[in-house]
Formats: structure tokens, C-alpha cells, sequence
């Protein structure tokens, strides 16, 4: 594997050689959101200046360019994903509507009173809050795989929430705060032992490693567009064919019907059931513009690159007097969660800021699992195949000074 020419990959990001405060920006707040590179922000200006028609049903030619073009999006992300057909590949806003698409379909399809749906303690607010909304609607319960000290999922007690009453498990694949890799191909195989089927919100891995739908055999698998590179308001659900032709749609309008009578409506087939209105056309080849670039690069030296900078970071902070680093699973993705001594996560965020570092501060919408770690927030750096050491020593100098300053 040859090494990452990161000077010319900065380069396709004008945003990288800003200055903040006369200070050249370290953007280290990748797992809220990535940076655009030209391709992708070009991809939308030649969209709307050249395709812009609204697609599907279209007889004319720029409806057709705009609907084949949408199309050639969905294959990008079934090639992508390695899925077996774009029926399965359904276009969202993000990860969170796509959660609350299945939350909401899987339980008018599959949810009765007294059923439990299984996730874990280090969800996002958005694999969490759905479940609590159809669990007051259906009078179903939630079970929470807990962790050990390292924030590593603890598959012993997994295995011991089972009960003929469960139904779902929906989990992270990484963790926003710990950055922990779940060993979600051994949840799936778990869950199916038991005919379960499982959810994975791929929020945090989808960029920034290889995954596989035929190898991971998840059921349901969601994540968004603009954590990739791509755009914001455009997002996927991956899910079995099976699945999705059982669930009923989600929302109802124009694309997703067949035929509309007021007797008798009859929906569209897969995977137009679950797009209703006019889909975000422009986002979806903007999407695939950006999962064309990082597959340029290649999903493999993307992580062994980003490992490197985690394991360079973590070393660096660990020197810091009072440091504590929340997360410290052997597999770890690119997030750094830290606290340094009594300083205030809001404190350390803001002074950083000012010195040209952007950084994340507080409970990264996963409040419970803040809880668990008895902590109201923490600092969070988090990297992309953009960053350098370089930026690092100026972070870790950066947090050593705001520590001398308290
Ligand atoms: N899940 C995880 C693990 C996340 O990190 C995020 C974004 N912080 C989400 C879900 C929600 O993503 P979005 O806001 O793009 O819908």
C-alpha cells in the first residue's frame, strides 16, 4: 500500500488553506462533519447550471439526463456498498432520517406490546430517540448493551438480553465519542442466531473504512452524505430486499405510488416506496461524486492513514499532565474524546478556537453515554485523511497551553 500524497489531497480542499483569527485552520471536527473537495461542490454547480429538471416521469431531455444521473447515483452506492441491487440502496436526508424511516416502518410491521429492541449504551441520540418514540407508541421496551472500562461492547451481557421477545438490534458500527469499532459482524451473527434481525448506523465507519453489505449481512445499514465528503441533506438506507419490500412506506406523495384512486392507492415498487417527493437529485450525484473520490484513494489507505494519525495523537496527548482519554478499545477509529484536569470541555474548546484548532465540546449528542462515564462532555478531535501530524503537535501544544493557563 503506498502512502497518502497528503499536500495534494489538501489541495483539492480550498477550505483547508483558510485562516481563522490569522491563524491557519486545523479542522479536527470530521466526525460532525468532512470538508467538500472541489469535485464535489463542481458536481452541484454543473448539476443545477446543467441537469436541473425534476426526474423520473419526465418525457423531456433534461428530465432524462437528471433522472439517469439519480440513477447512476444509487449504482455508485450499491458498487459502493457492495449491495446486491440498487432496489436495496433507498435515498434520505442522513443517518437520522433513515433510522426513524425504519424505526417507524419496522414497527407498524413488526412491533406489538412487550417486544424489545436491543442497542447499545454508546448510541447516538439518533439510534436512540426513534426507538423511544415508537416505544411509547407500541408499548415496546429498549435493551442496552452496556460496556467495559476500555468502551468496549460487552458481548457476554449482549447475549443475555436476548428473550423471544426481542425483535430488532440496532447499533453503531463506530462510536462518535469512544471512536470503538464494534464487532458488529459478530453482533449480526449473533442476533441471527437468535432471528433477529440488525440495524447498523454507519455514521462513523462508512468514511473512513471498507464496508461490505453481502459480508456483513446486516439487515438495515444507514449513514450520510456529508460526513463523506459529500453534501449536506442527502443520506442512505441500505436494506435486504426482503426487508424492505415487507416494510410499508414511510412517508406518502408523489414518486413513491404506483397508481392513486381514492378507493385504492398502490405504492410503487422498491426502491421509489420509500422516496416520496421530489428526491434531492443534485445531492445524490454530488454523493457519488464524493464516494468516487475517496474510492480513488482507496477505503484501505484511507484507515491504515487515519489509524496512524490516532495512534500518533493519542501518544502525543497522552503526555499531557491530568489528561484523560475516554475510549481506548483496541479497534478505535479516529476520534479522540479527552478531558484535561478540571478544565471545562467548553473552556478548552473555545480557547482552542482561537488558536485556529476546531474542535468539538460537549455530550456529542449521546447523553446517556455520558452518563455512563459519569462525565457531562468532553473535547473531541477527530480526523480525516486530510490532517497531518503537523497539525497534531499544534493541537497537542495548543491543549498543553490552554492547561498552563488554568
Ligand atoms: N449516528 C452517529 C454515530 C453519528 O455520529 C451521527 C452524527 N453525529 C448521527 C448518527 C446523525 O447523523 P446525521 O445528523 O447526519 O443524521
Amino acid at each position: 500500500m503506498t502512502a497518502l500524497d497528503v499536500q495534494t489531497i489538501r489541495a483539492d480542499f480550498p477550505i483547508l488553506s483558510h485562516k481563522v483569527y490569522d491563524k491557519p485552520l486545523i479542522y479536527f471536527d470530521n466526525a460532525a462533519t468532512t470538508q467538500k473537495p472541489k469535485e464535489v461542490v463542481e458536481k452541484i454547480e454543473s448539476g443545477y447550471y446543467n441537469v436541473n429538471a425534476n426526474i423520473h416521469r419526465g418525457v423531456h431531455f433534461l428530465s432524462l439526463a437528471a433522472t439517469e444521473a439519480h440513477e447512476a447515483a444509487r449504482e455508485a452506492v450499491r458498487r459502493f456498498l457492495n449491495a446486491r441491487s440498487t432496489n436495496e440502496i433507498i435515498f434520505t436526508r442522513g443517518t437520522t432520517e433513515s433510522i426513524n424511516l425504519i424505526a417507524s416502518s419496522f414497527a407498524d410491521e413488526c412491533l406489538s406490546p412487550g417486544d424489545e429492541v436491543i442497542v447499545s449504551v454508546m448510541e447516538h441520540h439518533s439510534n436512540i430517540v426513534p426507538w423511544q418514540i415508537q416505544a411509547a407508541r407500541k408499548g415496546i421496551s429498549l435493551k442496552v448493551i452496556p460496556m467495559n472500562e476500555k468502551g468496549e461492547l460487552r458481548l457476554d451481557a449482549y447475549k443475555a438480553l436476548f428473550s423471544e421477545r426481542t425483535r430488532l438490534v440496532a447499533v453503531a458500527h463506530v462510536s462518535n465519542v469512544l471512536g470503538t469499532i464494534n464487532p458488529v459482524k459478530e453482533i449480526i451473527e449473533i442476533a441471527h442466531a437468535h432471528d433477529v434481525p440488525v440495524l447498523v448506523d454507519g455514521a462513523q465507519s462508512v468514511p473512513h473504512m471498507a464496508v461490505d453489505m453481502q459480508d456483513l449481512d446486516a439487515e438495515f445499514y444507514v449513514f450520510s452524505g456529508h460526513k463523506i465528503y459529500g453534501p449536506t441533506g442527502i443520506g442512505v438506507l441500505y436494506g435486504k430486499e426482503d426487508w424492505l419490500d415487507r416494510l410499508p412506506p414511510y412517508q406518502g406523495g408523489g414518486e413513491m405510488i404506483a397508481s392513486v384512486s381514492f378507493e385504492k392507492t398502490v405504492f410503487n415498487e422498491l426502491p421509489y416506496k420509500f422516496e416520496a417527493g421530489t428526491p434531492d437529485f443534485i445531492g445524490s450525484t454530488a454523493l457519488a461524486e464524493a464516494l468516487r473520490y475517496v474510492s480513488a484513494i482507496g477505503m484501505d489507505r484511507i484507515a491504515a492513514y487515519e489509524t496512524d494519525l490516532l495512534h500518533y495523537a493519542t501518544e502525543r496527548l497522552a503526555t499531557i499532565e491530568g489528561i484523560r482519554i475516554f475510549g481506548q478499545a483496541v479497534h478505535k477509529g479516529a476520534v479522540l474524546s479527552f478531558l484535561v484536569g478540571k478544565i471545562h470541555h467548553y473552556d478548552m474548546g473555545m480557547l482552542l478556537d482561537r488558536l485556529g484548532i476546531a474542535v468539538r465540546t460537549g455530550h456529542h449528542c449521546a447523553q446517556p453515554l455520558m452518563h455512563a462515564l459519569g462525565i457531562e462532555g468532553t473535547v473531541r478531535a477527530s480526523f480525516s485523511f486530510y490532517n497531518t501530524k503537523e497539525e497534531i503537535d499544534q493541537f497537542v501544544a495548543g491543549v498543553d497551553r490552554v492547561r498552563k493557563m488554568f
